[in-house]
Order: structure tokens, then sequence, then C-alpha cells
């Protein structure tokens, strides 16, 4: 019995090895070969996948990437977890995103109208990777800038002008929105066309989105070229945001700090009291999801959206949520009606913007009625600091850090409007006094938000 077995174990292997007997020649010879060939594309595959979907990939690339002076600096585990991961925005992107709130300076303005752009788009990309001083602005090239726009290959920086013109390129040939321009000059536009693609064919909705596109671009991208694009998107996004009532409703109380209506004590107002009566149909600020429809005692009834990149608006005090946890809503879509539920001294909206969990001020982004359309215009001559207004010093101090666009839009002051400033069509000035940084805060109206 085991002198059988032996021998048969005992064949195949010496075959398998070159063979003792040396009759088949060209056997032994094959499966070595093809052996050889296999195992080089095992670990082949077996490397690529771990510098791709792993974390030592990520903090090997990552680090290669530092080490090389990219200037935006994902986590380093930042494509591990997949999807998600893809469109995290670096800590600088944030603090960019957070200084969206400059109004537009009149280069861009200018550039962008010429060009016939979305204003908004430009002036993302030049807050975040630009600098301007009142008569110009001017930004680093975006790396695949020259597949849209074949002028920019020699060139480091760009002008207001040349920016556009490579933003208007890009449109042309993206369509759809102002975020699918922006990020054509980043990732270049065959990459872009790609991915757009594969989204589509698997039948992703919002393919458009760049959370829904991302992960169909290589991680070289992804952890690359896209970063740089990311920043300016949620830029973008935070500067597009829609007014979630009619403009019209008088703003009861600002973001910071105050005191608080109901307890009487100093606090910080994370949010902008908006003065809606019951059953005012509320608006989502942008496109997005659903991410908590719930209540409490002290928000009452309140909706969270998320529109990505970190973005997120909520809505207080509702009579009643029109939406349901985990549905999509598009910008302006109604997400409820205003209320009184909650700790309130009466029906009000209160309404946060928040970028990564901060709060930011919800009146200098987007379509806010106090932010004047977002256009730079001549500022009121700024009095000195009043010591009569302990009530918002953050409104005061808000210059401390000036963007160089904000900085712009300042000194740019006592030029003449641009033709096409729209004032805003508040029909209540008290909206425009209290945004006025240098105005007395006007007495604390009886309608307040507990939260
Ligand atoms: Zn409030």
């Amino acid at each position: 019995m085991t002198t059988t077995a032996a021998p048969t174990l005992g064949n195949p292997i010496g075959n398998g090895n070159g063979g003792v007997p040396s009759e088949p020649v060209e056997a032994p010879q094959r499966p070595p070969n093809r052996r050889g060939l296999f195992d080089f594309a095992l670990m082949s595959v077996l490397v690529y996948a771990v510098y791709a979907m792993t974390p030592i990939g990520a903090i090997v690339e990552t680090g290669v990437n530092v080490a090389r002076g990219q200037k935006e600096r994902p986590s380093w585990l930042s494509t591990f977890k997949g999807r998600e991961t893809a469109v995290a925005m670096s800590e600088e992107a944030v603090a960019d995103a957070s200084a969206a709130e400059g109004k537009i300076p009149l280069p861009i303005a200018a550039a962008a109208d010429k060009h016939k752009i979305d204003v908004e788009a430009l002036a993302a990309l030049i807050s975040v990777h630009g600098a301007c001083t009142p008569t110009a602005c001017d930004v680093e090239t975006p790396p695949r800038t020259s597949t849209v726009y074949p002028p920019a290959a020699t060139k480091a920086r760009l002008s207001a002008d040349e920016a556009a013109a490579a933003i208007a390129a890009a449109t042309k040939e993206h369509g759809r929105n102002g975020e699918l321009a922006v990020e054509a000059l980043f990732v270049g536009s065959i990459p872009l066309k790609l991915a757009l693609e594969q989204a589509d064919r698997s039948h992703l909705d919002n393919a458009a989105d760049v959370e829904v596109h991302a992960p169909f671009f290589t991680p070289s991208v992804r952890r690359g070229s896209l970063q740089g694009a990311l920043g300016v998107i949620a830029v973008y996004r935070l500067r597009t945001l829609a007014w979630p009532a009619d403009p019209g409703f008088r703003i009861t109380s600002s973001f910071g700090d105050r005191v608080h209506p109901v307890t009487g004590k100093k606090a910080f107002h994370n949010g902008t009291d908006v003065g809606t009566p019951i059953g005012t149909p509320l608006h989502a600020a942008h496109n997005g999801g659903v991410k908590r429809q719930s209540r409490d005692s002290i928000s009452g009834n309140y909706v969270v959206l998320d529109h990505g990149l970190g973005i997120e608006t909520v809505y207080c005090h509702l009579d009643s949520a029109g939406v349901v946890e985990g549905a999509r809503v598009e910008r302006k879509n109604t997400v409820g009606l205003s209320g009184n539920t909650g700790r309130v001294t009466g029906p009000h909206l209160h309404y946060i913007v928040r970028v990564h969990d901060k709060p930011i001020d919800a009146e200098k982004v987007g379509e806010s009625p106090t932010r004047g359309g977002g256009l730079s215009e001549p500022p009121p001559p700024p009095p000195p600091a009043k010591p009569v207004e302990p009530v918002k010093p953050a409104k005061a101090v808000k210059p401390k850090k000036p963007k160089a666009g904000e900085q712009a839009a300042v000194d740019a002051g006592p030029a003449p409007p641009p033709p096409a400033a729209p004032t805003p069509a508040t029909p209540t000035s008290d909206a425009q006094t209290q945004a006025a940084p240098d105005q007395p805060a006007p007495p604390l109206a009886p309608v307040d938000a507990g939260y």
C-alpha cells in the first residue's frame, strides 16, 4: 500500500520539476514558462491593488505627492474608504470654502461678463487658487486646462480673462453645469468625459455630481488633480446656495454672538433667523439628500440636507417637514413649512449653513438677500468701530484676515458700480440695515429662536 502510494506521488513531481526520465523534452519546459508569466501578471495585479485600494498605497502615494510639493493634502488615508473618500476635501479647501463669503471683485465680474460664463464658477476658482489686486485677478493654471484651452499650455498663471475663456471652452464641451467646467480644467477633458459616460452607463442618478462620477476616475486622478477641483466645487456650491425663503422676509437675527432672547445670556447664534409666518414654504438651498428629518425640544421639527463635500443646510422650527430621510431634493424644492415648534418666542425659520460641521454665516454666501447678489459694490464709508455695539462683534472683526479676493472687493469700492450690479430687490429695508456691519444692531426682534 505505502509502496504503491509513494511512487505515484513521486512521479508527477519528478516530471514537473524537469523530470528524471528525459524522454519528453518540451513538456517540462512549457509549464515553468507559463507559470512565470502568470506569476508576473498576478504580482502586477496585487501591486496595483495594494496601491489603489489599501491604506498602504494611499500613504505611499500621498507621501510621494507631498514630497513632490503638492499643495493640496488629502488625509493620509483618504482614498481607502472608496466612494466617499474620493471626494474628501483637504483642510485647506475647507478653509477656502468657509471664505466663500467674499463678494465678487470687479475684474472677475468683467471677465465673466465678457465670456458669458457663470461668474460664480470663475469667482470660486480664483478665490481658491488665485489672487486679486483692485485692478486685476489671476489664478494658478489648473493642471489640465490646456485640454480644453490650448493657450494655457505654456502659462503658469492665467489672468481672469484667460481663466474665463478656459471656463467658457470647458462649458461648451461639458455643458450640464458650472461644476463640470471647473472640474475639466483640473482632471482633463477626456478623463472627465469617460467618467461621466461610465456613470451614465451604470444608470447612476445625478452623474454630473462629482461625488457620483469620481469613483470612475483612476486612483491617481482621484488623489491628485481632482483634489484641486474639489475645493473650488465646494466654494462654487456655497456661492450658489439658494435662499431658503422668499427674500422679502425680514432677517430677524443674524449669525454670531448675541444676547439670547430666551435665557438673556450672551450666546453664540449658530444660524440666521428669518421671520417667516407659520405655513411659509421653505426651499432647499441646493441639490442634495435629506440626511435627517426629526424633532427635538429645542429645534422643533427640523430637516438637515447634505449637499456633498461637507456642506449641509439645516431648517429648524418647521410646522411640518415636507421631505423624508433619505430622499433626494433638488435646489429650491420645498423641504417643509415654516412654523414655531421647539424653543421659540414666535414663528420663524432658524437656518444653518455648515461646512464640515462648522456653522458659517448664511448671509454671506449664496443668494442671501443681504449679500447683494454677490457682486462687489462700493461699500458705505466705514466709520471706526462703534463701542455701542457689543451684540455683534463677529461682524466687526470680519475683515481681520481678508482673502485677496475680498480685499480687492473692498479696495475697488470707490470705482463706479458695474452696470449690471443688481441692487437686491429686498422690499423691506430692514434686512439691509441689519446686514450692514457698521450700523448699530436694531433691538432684537421679539420673534427669535432658542436654538
Ligand atoms: Zn436662530
